[in-house]
């Protein structure tokens, strides 16, 4: 067991440098040290960039030396999940095919946190193409949970996971396609935004499934994640399938809902995510959760998702439907990694792709080239299509009873580095809980929700509308008080 300190939050980081208590230079210097003690035991980052770090802090102490006021996150440390780019950074996506690639742009969504003063001390470690539920599947070696360091920290953000609760900054960004935010967060006790599709421009993103493709925050309480959300949030010309709707003030909304907490919602508890499968410890947590909920005066409504069960096939055609053409890409020609001494054209591109990408990449590859094939095209991905609608009515009629809907956010605690790595089908049924809201489109949070025995955290899921994230804020704003207290 790693020993771990609290990461200071958002306005205690930005309201130190405004008071002058310490500088974004001194606070970027103590969290870079902190990487460099606790990550050889935890492999969080793929790249760190002090030079970079201490130039954008030493920007930030100038404002504060000039009395200026501060952006929303001045000196606040934020890594960045390594399928994000940052001009001139390594963006590796966890594959060896984007070995040494340096992007020639910036990701909306990093761009905005630069905007808002943050400090990025560098690229997180990640599965292959965001392809995984425990981290194991990065190139580059796999997470440890910093709870326990022999178990996994979730996927496929296992490092924008870990990084945060291992204090080693004080917020992430992660990507979440299936699960991906919201299940390590579960598994490393920080809290994890999925936001609506849409919410988030998706500009710089390495795609595995543009569909289902989201970027989100991981924070280590609800009103940080909910600052960061706000920060990245919003419409982009870059991105077709971004929202022009305006982004509310969160954390404002947070402060005005704070005295009434949930008192007065009406949250819905679906049976079909409490049967076989979901561990004891993991069920007995979440009631206790949602007990508590109910003392502070939410209404606890029973509901129905009755297409639950065909989430996981469903997810499985399309993803890697759209992976198989996303990846299409890396051939060797344009990015990264090029195999040598190959006679023609053709076999450098087969033998690039045959190194440079992972056994699981590879598999969905195959996988989504069959479901899109002519003849099998009706069969499965029509089908899984017709689905997915039938999934996000389920929603759909249960948010006109609810106001969100909450859940377990993993069937278990996190298991152990190795448990299902020779096993697809069972790694893909831990993100069984998390993949119905990514095909859906609706938003959605994992907030702490208590521990097993051995002192593995628990996430409880809490799903809202599209668009409703502050909805989903203030039940898990109201959770982590009533935990807390
Ligand atoms: N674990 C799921 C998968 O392997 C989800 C991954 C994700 O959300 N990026 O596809």
């Amino acid at each position: 067991m790693t020993t771990m300190t609290a990461a200071g939050s958002i306005e205690s980081v930005r309201s130190a440098i405004a008071r002058g208590e310490t500088t974004a230079t001194a606070l970027a210097e103590s969290y870079l040290a902190r990487i460099a003690e606790e990550d050889p035991r935890i492999h969080a980052w793929l790249s760190v960039g002090r030079e970079y770090a201490l130039a954008q802090a030493a920007e930030i102490d100038k404002l504060a030396a000039n009395g200026e006021t501060l952006p929303p996150l001045a000196g606040v440390p934020v890594g960045i999940k390594d399928v994000l780019t940052l001009e001139g950074f390594p963006a590796t996506a966890g594959s060896k095919i984007l070995e040494g690639y340096r992007p020639p742009y910036t990701a909306t969504a990093v761009r905005k946190l630069a905007d808002a003063g943050a400090i990025f001390p560098g690229k997180l470690n990640c599965d292959e193409f965001a392809m995984g539920s425990s981290n194991e599947n990065s190139a580059y070696g796999p997470v440890h949970n910093p709870h326990h360091l022999d178990r996994v920290p979730g996927g496929s953000s296992g490092g924008s996971a870990a990084a945060v609760a291992a204090g080693m900054a004080v917020a992430t960004l992660g990507t979440d396609t299936g699960g991906s935010i919201r299940q390590p967060a579960s598994f490393c006790g920080v809290v994890g935004v999925l936001p609506t599709y849409g919410r988030v421009s998706r500009y710089g993103l390495i795609a595995f499934a543009s569909s289902l493709d989201r970027i989100g925050p991981f924070a280590a309480n609800v009103r940080d994640a909910a600052t960061v959300l706000g920060v990245i949030a919003g419409h982009d010309p870059m991105d077709a399938t971004s929202s022009p709707l305006a982004v509310p003030d969160y954390a404002a909304d947070l402060d005005r809902s704070a005295d009434q907490g949930v008192s007065g919602m009406r949250l819905g508890v679906p049976a079909e995510y409490f049967a076989e499968g979901l561990d004891a410890e993991v069920r007995a947590a979440i009631e206790g959760g949602i007990e508590r909920l109910r003392s502070a005066g939410a209404e606890i409504c029973p509901i129905s998702l009755p297409h639950t069960r065909y989430a996981i096939p469903a997810y499985y055609v399309i993803a890697t439907a759209e992976a198989s053409s996303n990846l299409a890409r890396f051939d060797g020609v344009r990015y990264g990694l090029r195999a040598p001494q190959s006679d023609t054209l053709a076999a450098m591109y087969r033998r690039t792709r045959d190194l440079g990408f992972g056994a699981e990449v590879k598999r969905r590859i195959m996988l989504g080239t069959y479901v899109l094939s002519h003849g099998y095209y009706d069969a499965y991905y029509r089908k899984a299509q017709q689905v997915r609608r039938l999934l996000a009515d389920d929603f759909l009629s249960a948010f006109k009873e609810v106001d969100a809907i909450v859940t377990p956010t993993a069937p278990t605690p996190a298991f152990r580095i190795g448990e299902k790595s020779d096993d697809p089908v069972a790694m893909y049924l831990a993100d069984i809980y998390t993949v119905t809201a990514s095909l859906a489109g609706i938003c959605g949070i994992s907030v702490p929700c208590g521990r097993s025995a051995e002192g593995l955290p628990i996430g409880m899921q809490i799903l809202g509308k599209h668009f409703d994230e502050a909805a989903i804020f203030r039940v898990g704003q109201a959770l982590e008080n009533l935990l807390a207290s």
